[in-house]
């Protein structure tokens, strides 16, 4: 899950890592009157999960709690990069003299942490990395050492942050490994960290990801999750501890095992071709013990979406034989009654496939069609999303 910034100024806040006063609003009134709590100069953000809000317009300085109203009023509703802004973070603004980098993120591919700093810091780091990788400091960070006041002098020195503040990032950089830790985080960003024109370090903006696996230890994490941004079939899916991933096409998908789902997407979108572009419409899996119940829930989450023209049940028995899966389809369509009104294709296989079929044929449903095979199952699924 990734982090507001006002979320992850809040964290580094809770974790003693330096920041300014800051409130958000959600109107240009609230705007005004954290503007006027604040004091003094202050910056308007646009709260939205995208880099490069600055060059878009959505950070501006405000004089004064009016000035402040005013951004708030021009940025509240504006779309930045596809993101609707519907938050605004006032915070204290800051006299700044340098603007500094600083980053530890998880190093999938070399299986570690890795700490990032620069002093070319505040615009857009890939820029640097790319024309001046030399002012991009890269440093392993092992997972059972982690961040130690050497390990920090270390990095600080590398990325030749300048002496003045050598101390004070080397403990913004050990508040940020605990901050890390125990959070999990798999990235936690500063970008800009500043030196104000007092000489002191303050993380100006801030990214934070947080690992979705350690929800389970994490509890405090669930009031972290932006609700108006869930997509409504994927929270019901979630409610029902379904694994569903909304897409962008036509062919409802239901199949049993990650693997299988995935390579019935490809199939799908393949098949889908010939029929001017029917793509899948969903990930579902439902997992090996299919249930009549987990079927019906699968299939009225499926039925829901107005985006589905024709369902596609791709089922491999195993452990859970294809009889069993065929009674848990027949059942689910029983349960649902007049919401299932979408023509569904059922492709089943493995164990038990003959007393499965046999079992889908019996019950003659209106809206259910047998294939033998995979491709043939796609190729016709495809076919009925386009009537
Ligand atoms: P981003 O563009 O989404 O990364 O948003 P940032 O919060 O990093 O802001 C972009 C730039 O706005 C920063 O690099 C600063 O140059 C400037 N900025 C942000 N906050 C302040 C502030 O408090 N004072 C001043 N003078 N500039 C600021
Ligand atoms: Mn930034």
């Amino acid at each position: 899950m990734d982090l507001f910034e006002y979320q992850a100024r809040d964290l580094f806040e809770k974790h003693g890592v330096p920041v300014l006063a800051a409130a958000i609003a959600t109107t240009p009134d609230q705007a005004e009157a954290a503007a006027r709590a604040i004091g003094g100069k202050v910056v308007v953000k646009a709260q939205v999960k995208v880099g490069g809000r600055g060059k878009a317009g959505g950070v501006k300085l405000a004089l004064d709690s009016a000035s402040a109203r005013e951004h708030a009023s021009a940025i509240l509703g504006m779309d930045i990069k596809g993101h609707e802004v519907r938050t605004v973070m006032i915070a204290a603004a800051a006299p700044i003299e340098s603007e500094y980098y600083l980053a530890i993120l998880l190093d999938r591919s070399n299986r570690t942490f890795l700490v990032m700093a620069s002093v070319a810091g505040g615009m857009d780091i890939e820029e640097v990395a790319h024309t001046a990788p030399e002012k991009l400091a890269k440093i392993p960070v092992s997972a059972v050492d982690g961040i130690s006041v050497a390990k920090a002098k270390e990095i600080v020195s590398a990325a030749q942050f300048p002496h003045d503040v050598a101390d004070q990032v080397s403990d913004v950089l050990l508040k940020l490994w605990e901050l890390f830790q125990s959070e999990d985080a798999t990235l936690v960003e500063v970008n800009p960290l500043v030196k104000t024109t007092d000489g002191t370090i303050i993380a100006l903006d801030g990214k934070i990801t947080l690992d979705d696996n350690a929800q389970f230890r994490q509890p405090d994490h669930a009031s972290l999750i932006d609700h108006a941004a869930t997509n409504a079939l994927e929270a019901a899916a979630a409610q029902k501890d379904l694994n569903y991933v909304k897409l962008d096409g036509q062919v409802g998908i239901i199949g049993n095992g990650a693997g299988l789902v995935m390579s019935t997407l490809d199939v799908v979108a393949y098949a889908g071709k010939k029929y001017g572009g029917i793509r899948p419409a969903n990930f579902l899996d439902i997992g090996g013990g299919a249930s009549a119940q987990v079927m019906a829930d699968g299939l009225s989450i499926i039925l829901g979406d107005a985006d589905v023209k024709s369902v596609f049940v791709n089922v491999f028995g195993g452990i859970t034989s294809c009889d069993a899966v065929a009674t848990g389809i027949v059942q689910a369509l029983e349960l649902l009654g007049p919401k299932a009104t979408k023509p569904i294709v059922v492709r089943l296989d493995g164990n038990n496939v003959v007393a499965g079929r046999a079992i889908l044929a019996q019950a003659a449903h209106p809206l259910i069609e047998q294939a033998q095979t995979m491709d043939g199952a796609a190729n016709r699924a495809a076919e009925l999303a386009t009537k």
